[in-house]
């Protein structure tokens, strides 16, 4: 009987961690006595199929020293080619072609919905929660988060040293378009005065304004507002409106990119190496279409079909403990 062999892939937003993903994917797979191939640029590489070029056989030492590194050995992309029931089709007949038994995603909600149509292609697929911004219903953390957390507290405790040193207010942007975990967890970490996410409305006279007042009259010279990528305003505009109506000197800062890089945090890693060990343990039990996940800070496994069904939920005592004390 032929070897089996299994696909490994980041798609979407690249998140630090993702190469630990892949090292775990190549060394558990090859120790099952599995044949490891790496698809480069996400469903990309499988609709090339190109071996050698797009499609690499991968090896133990193919995956030395990566697990400090951020970003993906193994490239990212958005396949809007994939994204069609003809891209799907065509990347399965590929992965036929190459003897491709299973494939290992690693990516958000978008890479999941891609690898559930390409299991109903005819291809087992395992799906790894890789995104920065914690935004996957299923999973309570995702891997590249706990990294992003600490390059935002990084950066913003930097901006806070120049604005206590002018008595000034910071508007700081981080990250997340549809989910303000990485604004809580960081402006909890910094003591910002109002965290801004997308999940809670707000009012800007009450959050911002009347908050900043209180604490002035406390004796606070110095303000962090932390608002998340998502909310309807631009942190410019915040910024302006601040200063016109308390006086007090306002700058806006966007983190942007910067917070997507770097090198791994130990958790991200560990997380990391667990979840790409357990995908490659489904594959070879014969299991297919589903994602692992952490719930209840266990690693398990769900339906991906499932799993995309589920809806999130923000953590509103938190955000309501976080502005009880940052005042
Ligand atoms: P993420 O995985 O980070 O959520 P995207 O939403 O951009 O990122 O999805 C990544 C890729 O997954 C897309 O470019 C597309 O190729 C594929 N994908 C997304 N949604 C679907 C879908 N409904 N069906 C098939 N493929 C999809």
């Amino acid at each position: 009987m032929s070897e089996k062999t299994i696909a490994v892939l980041t798609s979407g937003g690249d998140a630090p961690g993702m190469n630990a993903a892949i090292r775990a994917v190549v060394r558990a797979g090859i120790t099952s006595g599995l044949n490891v191939m790496g698809v480069k640029r996400g469903y990309n590489g499988l609709l090339s199929g190109k071996l050698g070029e797009d499609i690499l056989g991968m090896k133990l030492r193919s995956v030395s020293d990566i697990i400090h590194r951020g970003g993906t050995m193994l490239y990212t992309a958005r396949s809007p080619e994939f994204n069609t029931p003809e891209g799907v089709q065509k990347a399965a007949d590929n992965c036929r072609k190459l003897g491709i038994d299973g494939v290992v995603v690693i990516g958000g909600d978008g890479s999941f919905r891609g690898a559930r149509d390409l299991t109903g292609a005819g291809i087992p697929c395992i799906g790894i929660p890789g995104t920065i911004d914690n935004d996957i219903a299923s999973s309570e953390y995702t891997i590249g988060f706990d990294t992003a957390m600490n390059t935002a507290v990084e950066m913003i405790d930097r901006l806070r040293d120049t604005t206590e040193s002018h008595d000034r207010c910071s508007v700081v942007e981080v990250m997340g378009r549809r989910c303000g975990d990485l604004a809580l967890q960081t402006g909890i970490a910094v003591g910002a005065t109002t965290i801004l996410v997308p999940e809670v409305p707000y009012d800007f006279q009450e959050m911002i304004i009347d908050r900043m007042r209180f604490t002035q009259q406390a004796g606070k010279k110095h303000f962090i507002i932390l608002v998340a990528e998502g909310v309807d305003r631009d942190v410019s505009e915040f910024a302006r409106e601040i200063e016109a109506q308390t006086g007090i000197e306002t700058r806006a800062t966007v983190l942007g990119h910067v917070q997507r890089g770097g090198s791994p945090t130990l958790r991200d890693r560990v997380v990391a190496s667990e979840m790409g060990y357990r995908a490659v343990e489904l594959l070879t039990a014969g299991k297919s279409n589903r994602v692992v996940v952490m719930r209840d800070s266990k690693i398990i496994d769900l339906d991906i079909t499932e799993a995309l069904a589920m809806k999130r939920t923000f953590n509103k005592e938190l955000y309501d403990i976080a502005h009880k004390i940052s005042i």
